[in-house]
């Protein structure tokens, strides 16, 4: 089982930011938040008992904002909650500006093996559109920080941004994959609400085309590929054997576990150690203050107020088997399409071994086939 624990709070809200976190948050409302958290915690290990704990990857938010002290104690209420806590891999996502040495020691002596960190830009420009509240240079010597401490980490890089170029692009892409063993790369997003989206809407900034974006994935593709770090799913490039372990179970659909505001889990059902078709989703409240007061007026994983819950059909099993399976290098089993070819989209397919995966160019127009194959 897959163990996601989320830690909502950020320093400041980054313009183009949708996720689940909040800014200016009271040192009271983050220690209610950790204790409730740690309440939930001992609620799942007592629900999940003999679920055995594969992966564990703390996200946010930026994690890196809780102190050593509070990753120590984090840590030791899941490896002492878990009876069957044994995870091959572990990550914490931290920030540039909070990826301190402390911190990052006190990832370490907590079990933590693997670092993935928001870079977004080596660009100032870039950084200071988009709100981030570290430079290019804070990001690098983070990096170096992180290098010091951990072999096994990520960069992230967002593309599409107001000031890129095909040879920024290179440039800092080409740095990401030289100096880490994982780099993620993400095409910009504007989602509806945030202030970057406003401003693009009224014309305040500059963004680059569609096609631009698609070239600057390319030129990615390319030079990580110089670098060692090959593309095993549509944003993600390792070198052999640094590929994220928690991420591939999302997408191989294994179950999941997440714990904390807004965070998501499936679960499989099972009956006298048989599996059964039936997998439920569900997620907690996305509010901070209705997690919390849920968590601390019940008394078991299963009174948890949840923000939604779906039984998933064996057609949603399918569907989200191909979508998810599509984005990989592995791709997804042949018998999901049930013996059917698609003319001309076939040219985007490669079918071997029993499996169908998307060639490059099938990854450029993913949607595209997608739409055709689902
Ligand atoms: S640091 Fe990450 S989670 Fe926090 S506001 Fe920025 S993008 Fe969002």
């Amino acid at each position: 089982m897959l163990l996601y624990i989320h830690f909502p709070f950020c320093r400041s809200k980054c313009a183009y930011c949708d996720f689940n976190s909040y800014a200016g948050c009271s040192d009271v409302l983050v220690f209610s938040y950790l204790t409730a958290l740690k309440r939930e915690i001992g609620f799942a290990g007592e629900r999940f008992s003999e679920g055995k704990i594969d992966t564990v990857y703390l996200g946010g938010g930026t994690p890196s904002l809780l102190s050593p002290g509070e990753i120590e104690s984090l840590f030791r209420k899941l490896s002492s909650n878990f009876k069957r806590y044994s995870p091959v891999e572990v990550t914490a996502e931290v920030n540039p500006e909070s990826a301190t040495e402390d911190v990052l020691l006190a990832f370490r002596d907590a079990g933590v093996d693997r670092i993935s960190m928001g870079v977004q830009s080596l660009s100032d420009d870039n950084l200071k559109s988009i709100g981030r509240v570290h430079d290019a240079t804070g990001a690098r010597r983070a990096a170096e920080r992180i290098a010091r401490v951990f072999g096994n980490f990520s960069l992230d890089i967002i593309v599409g941004l107001p000031y890129d170029t095909p040879s920024l692009v290179r440039d800092e892409v080409r740095e990401c994959g030289n100096l880490a063993p994982h780099v993620s790369v993400y095409e910009l997003t504007l989602e509806e609400g945030t202030p970057l989206a406003a401003r693009a809407e009224r014309g305040e900034i500059w963004l680059p085309s569609e096609d631009e974006v698609a070239e600057y994935m390319e030129l990615a593709v390319d030079v990580l590929s110089e670098a060692g770090a090959e593309r095993y799913e549509v944003s993600n490039f390792a070198r052999r054997g640094y590929e994220c372990r928690h991420n591939i179970g999302y997408w191989t659909r294994e179950e999941y576990l997440g714990l904390g505001a807004g965070a998501h889990s499936l679960v499989k059902t099972s009956k006298e150690g048989k599996a059964l078709p039936a997998e439920i989703r569900f997620a907690s409240p996305k509010d901070i203050n209705a997690y919390i007061g849920g968590i601390n007026c019940v008394g078991s994983f299963d009174d948890v107020p949840r923000a939604e819950m779906t039984a998933l059909s064996p057609a949603e099993i399918r569907a989200e088997s191909i979508m998810l399976g599509a984005r990989t290098r592995e791709g997804f089993p042949e018998s999901l399409l049930s013996g059917r070819k698609f003319g001309r989209v076939e040219e985007f397919l490669r079918r071997e071994k029993g499996r169908v995966s998307l060639t490059r160019r099938g990854m450029a127009v993913m949607n595209s086939v997608l739409a055709e194959i689902m």
